[in-house]
């Protein structure tokens, strides 16, 4: 497993509940067009075990040439755990896994 821990660097508002969030590319982090990635908030390895709580499955919306990974997502008023912390979170604060 390979871990890449990076930042958000813009959050658009794609509609009241629809945010993309663009995180800073970290060096050597490659994709192709089409790939998902496991995505992480902080304090999913903070335990014994993952908490699968604070990971979730997500698409690249971005293209590599781009510079930027691309996630884009729904969070409705009730939600899970993993969305209730990512609402929160602003610029400058998120942290990502890949394991692919
Ligand atoms: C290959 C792949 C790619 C994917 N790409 C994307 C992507 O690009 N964007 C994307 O958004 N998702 C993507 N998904 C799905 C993603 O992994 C999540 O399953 C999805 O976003 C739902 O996350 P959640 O935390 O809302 O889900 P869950 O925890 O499964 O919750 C499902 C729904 O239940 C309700 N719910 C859950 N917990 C609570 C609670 N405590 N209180 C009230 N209601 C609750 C909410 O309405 C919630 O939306 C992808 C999945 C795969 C397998």
């Amino acid at each position: 497993m390979q871990i890449y821990w990076t930042k958000i660097n813009k959050i658009i508002d794609e509609t009241p509940e629809v945010k993309t969030y663009l995180l800073d590319c970290p060096k050597d982090f490659t994709w192709e067009e089409g790939s998902h990635t496991h995505f992480a908030l902080e304090g999913f390895n903070a335990g014994d075990k993952p908490n699968r709580g604070l990971i979730r499955h997500m698409s690249i919306s971005t293209l590599p040439h781009e510079n930027s990974i691309g996630i884009t997502t729904r969070i409705r008023e009730q939600c899970s755990e993993f969305k209730t912390v990512l609402r929160n979170l602003g610029v400058g604060d998120l942290r990502f896994l890949d394991r692919r």
